[in-house]
């Protein structure tokens, strides 16, 4: 199947119940059976069902199974936000006294969790390009996952993940990757070598901005090694599942981050048409990344541009797409906002991957409680604007652009 047939059918099924073809928001907390012989099977794992929302649930099911079939995994849970599959997929391997290795461009709010974590006695390990020249040296004992975004918001650098994963393995380590930016559209980070894959599905799948969550596949390959993940004891008996396992029947569903039934239905109406918007999105970023490069005073930041030092991976590994962020350089905070105030469509908003273009100034919003070191790691400069690039057609977007930056002149 190509992606956009399996993004409507691969693992898709109507409702089993009413035939109904999407399915249905199953807005319940709980699901009564016939007996409590039922439920006790239901409980341990020996029957299939539902029993409590938080648990599981057919419309959030539903949706797990979707996108793990879509990213060639063996099994995904779903989350209440990104940030929370984040969270989970690193928290259901670690314990104190770990160490992980991370990109420093990473996604803000990912940076700052890393820094949560130290209070539990898990370090992260900073590497400033995620290539296996900087992440060996940091490699001990110690490190229990490797932790990468496939495409750095809003650095706009792309990890070379067979090469990475490769040296993970050599390690006995799995690699997890953040694969938000990507989107499986680009790319199955699996296919490459990734060990977990979590989406923010709050952006791209979603698509509409109109729900947060996120999710965490498991590929099901990774060899747990009982001597370093000592968890894995009591889940053995699960196979490649015992991940998954451990998640379901542990830490996520004791702390209670399950994704609601309305959120995981508008994602799976969003999910049906990732396809028609990422080819959209994608084409207008590369053709307004192009015509902004003309401008002398903007300097454009586009991972498909041929000047960019990540064009040929990107080339590579997103079959000549770059997703659907761009960034420019306005030459001073003061110039980057009186930009931002001459546009006329784009929504300063902090998100990506909504239907409308958006704008935002990171040094002074996502990056505002963060180091100037950290800053510069994940570039972002004082002039720096994030676009996440939305479907308008293009000729309107060109023009709001040039008008901006024409009035920006002017009244310099
Ligand atoms: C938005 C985002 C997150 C966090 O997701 P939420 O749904 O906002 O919690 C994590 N990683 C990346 C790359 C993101 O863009």
């Amino acid at each position: 199947m190509k992606f956009n047939t399996a993004l409507l059918h691969k693992n898709y099924e109507s409702d089993p119940l009413t035939g109904a073809t999407v399915t249905p928001i199953y807005q319940s907390s709980a699901f009564s059976h016939e007996s409590p012989e039922k439920l006790e099977k239901i409980f341990n794992n020996k029957a299939p069902g539902f029993a409590y929302s938080r648990i599981s649930n057919p419309t959030v099911d539903s949706f797990e199974r979707r996108i793990a079939s879509l990213e060639s995994g063996i099994g995904a849970v779903a989350c209440s936000s990104g940030m929370a599959a984040v969270t989970m997929s690193l928290l259901n391997i670690l314990k104190t006294g770990d160490e992980i290795i991370a990109g420093s461009g990473l996604f803000g709010g990912t940076i700052d969790l890393f820094g949560d974590l130290k209070a539990f006695g898990i370090k992260a390990n900073f590497v400033k390009r995620v290539c296996n020249d900087e992440i060996e040296p940091f490699i001990t004992e110690k490190t229990k996952a490797i932790f990468a975004e496939l495409i750095g918001n809003p650095a706009l650098d792309i990890v070379d993940i067979e090469r990475v994963s490769e040296l993970a393995h050599k390690h006995k380590i799995p690699l997890i990757i953040d694969s938000t930016t990507a989107t499986p559209c680009l790319i199955h980070p699996i296919d490459y070598g990734a060990d977990i894959v979590v989406h923010s599905t709050s952006k791209y799948i979603n698509g509409g901005g109109n729900a947060i969550s996120g999710i965490i596949i498991d590929s099901g390959n990774f060899m747990w090694d009982e001597n370093r993940y000592e968890f894995i004891g009591e889940y053995k008996k699960y196979g490649k599942f015992a991940y998954l396992a451990k998640l379901r029947n542990g830490i996520w569903r004791n702390i209670g981050c399950c994704l609601s039934p309305v959120n995981a239905f508008l994602n799976t109406i969003g999910l049906e048409t990732m396809g028609l918007r990422m080819e959209r999105l994608c084409d207008n970023a590369l053709q307004l990344a192009e015509y902004l490069d003309t401008f002398e005073d903007i300097d454009v930041n586009y991972p498909m541009m041929k000047k960019s030092p990540y064009y040929p991976l990107a080339q590579k590994l997103f079959k000549g797409k770059g997703g659907a962020i761009l960034t420019i350089r306005a030459g001073s905070k003061e110039r980057a906002f009186r930009l931002m105030n001459n546009l006329k469509l784009p929504l300063i908003a902090t998100n990506i991957g909504d239907v409308r273009t958006l704008v935002i100034h990171p040094a002074s919003t996502i990056y505002a409680h963060s180091s100037e070191e950290q800053k510069i790691n994940a570039e972002v400069y004082n002039d720096t604007i994030r676009i996440s690039i939305g479907i308008e057609d293009i000729e309107d977007l060109k023009e709001d652009f040039r008008q901006a930056i024409e009035k920006l002149r002017e009244e310099n």
